[in-house]
């Protein structure tokens, strides 16, 4: 009991007085006190009568370097120690450094170790792993470099998506995680049971009883929360929501994940040509909030894994987009001479090979590409006066495709019946979705933005897997 009086009472002083190491680097003076508290990266002892002692508190990406002298009364038992990944307070005063490498040191008066990490245990040593062997440690992969970078640049990308939306007026909608919707993602959703597996209520039939489920029906996880955003930008004229979504989709790529995070605006009042503008102006912020606040981590990924980051970014920040319907962009396909493995023909989907080739390739810059046929879209995007199209966009980046898909909604009560019906949908479950048609049917746009895959482009990381703290995948929990 005294014991943990005492403990809380000691880490509560040194909570309040630490200095982030990124404040540090901000603004120093020599001879400044400082308290700092962080993981080791390296020590190293000198031969003069100190260690150097490199520790990191994930504020930045730089490692404050500590001097840490012999004269310490635990040099002998405890510093020289102390391996990667122990974790420290360090008291003492601000100095110029003189060795290369860094402008500021610390010298330390007082060393405390809160906890040791033992050498031959710890698999964050001294040599670089790679991200596959990373994956296996979600735990404790944020202590690396690239995954503390990558956890800070996804931080910038939220907040700015927030004050962008903010900015404009739009409402932050909290859509459900649970639905019971399970019409749009057909296939592709996960179930949500409290049924005993083995042993399931069953009708004389033969097939589970769901009436005796939690919610009384069967429920999955949501793929989108845009049935529900659409209801509240129909009240509240714009919204947007940024949640998390969930895939069942079987797709090993390196850009899904079946569980991801989604920002979808929904506004009222506005066509498939606001909806354009509304996400190219929303990519420009993010990518502007990327480069003004986060330099120094593109800088690392420019040097790590992503050649020409920087200044990719920075011309994204100002960029115009490129506009093509899907119509001329097949045709642009057909006539390009080049050796899909898939043919390029009117009707089927934009593979992200054509993805790649149109912004990589012909248009050298993002691109939106707007009017796809009825028949590889969902019911709810408005038909086109041709008859064949919809008002549906999607915006693509080179190296990750598409980045955004969205759509003008179908306001139209008989048009949006009629496209239910021939999508074999049926209207009575979309009731709810109707009655916003029924009442007040108002023109409205929205899109759904892919989070993981901005931080991946962002931050040029290869794989998804490693944008997100905690990847879930097919095999992967
Ligand atoms: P794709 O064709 O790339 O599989 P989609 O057309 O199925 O994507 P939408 O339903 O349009 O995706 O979702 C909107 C956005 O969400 C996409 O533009 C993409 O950025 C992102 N997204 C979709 N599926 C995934 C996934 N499994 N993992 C990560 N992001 C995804
Ligand atoms: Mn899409």
């Amino acid at each position: 009991m005294n014991g943990l009086t005492k403990l809380s009472r000691s880490s509560k002083l040194v909570r309040m007085r630490r200095k982030r190491i990124k404040e540090i680097f901000a603004g120093w003076i020599a001879g400044e006190r400082v308290t700092v508290a962080g993981w080791v990266r390296t020590r190293r002892d000198s031969k003069a009568g100190f260690s150097f002692v490199e520790i990191n508190d994930g504020s930045c990406l730089a490692n404050l370097q500590v001097i840490a002298p012999q004269e310490l009364p635990n040099y002998a038992v405890e510093i020289l120690n102390l391996h990667p990944g122990a974790a420290v307070t360090v008291e003492g005063a601000l100095d110029r450094s003189e060795g290369g490498g860094q402008e500021v040191e610390l010298k330390a008066a007082a060393v405390k170790v809160l906890g040791h990490a033992d050498p031959l245990a710890y698999p964050l040593g001294k040599q670089r792993i790679n991200f596959e062997r990373l994956r296996e440690l979600p735990h404790l992969r944020a202590r690396t470099n690239s995954f503390g970078a990558v956890a800070r640049v996804r931080h910038t990308l939220a907040l700015a998506a927030h004050r962008f939306f903010d900015e404009r007026g739009f409402l932050y909608v909290h859509t459900p995680v649970i639905t019971a919707n399970d019409c749009e993602g057909a296939g592709e959703m996960f179930q949500v049971t409290t049924l005993d597996m083995k042993n399931p209520p069953r009708l004389p039939d033969g097939s589970v009883d769901y009436a005796q489920d939690f919610f009384g029906k069967r429920a999955y996880l949501t793929v989108s929360g845009q049935l529900e955003g659409e209801a509240y930008a129909c009240a509240l004229g714009d919204i947007y929501t940024f949640g998390p979504t969930f895939r069942a989709e079987n797709s090993n790529t390196r850009r899904h994940l079946a569980e991801f995070w989604m920002i979808e605006p929904e506004m009222a009042f506005a066509d498939l040509d606001d909806d354009a503008e509304l996400a190219c102006d929303f990519l420009r912020y993010l990518f502007r909030a990327v480069v003004d606040e986060r330099m120094q981590e593109i800088v690392f990924f420019e040097k790590r894994v992503n050649p020409g980051l920087a200044g990719k970014l920075s011309r994204l920040a100002v960029a115009t987009f490129e506009r093509a319907t899907y119509t001329e962009t097949m045709t642009l396909l057909e006539k390009s001479g080049q050796n899909f493995e898939f043919p390029p023909r009117w009707g089927i989907d934009l593979q992200s090979e054509h993805e790649r080739y149109l912004t990589e390739k012909v248009f050298g810059r993002p691109a939106v590409i707007t009017d796809y046929p009825a028949g590889i879209k969902a019911f709810y995007m408005r038909r086109n006066d041709d008859g064949r199209t919809v008002a549906a966009m999607d915006v693509l980046l080179a190296d990750v495709g598409e980045i955004i898909g969205g759509s003008q909604r179908e306001e139209r009560l008989d048009v949006l019946e009629g496209a239910m019906l021939a999508a074999g949908v049926d209207p009575g479950a979309y009731r709810n979705y109707l009655d916003l048609r029924r009442f007040g049917g108002a023109p409205h746009a929205g899109f759904g933005l892919g989070f993981e895959r901005m931080v991946q482009f962002c931050t040029g990381m290869n794989n998804i897997r490693d944008v997100i703290p905690y990847p879930r995948a097919p095999r992967l929990c």
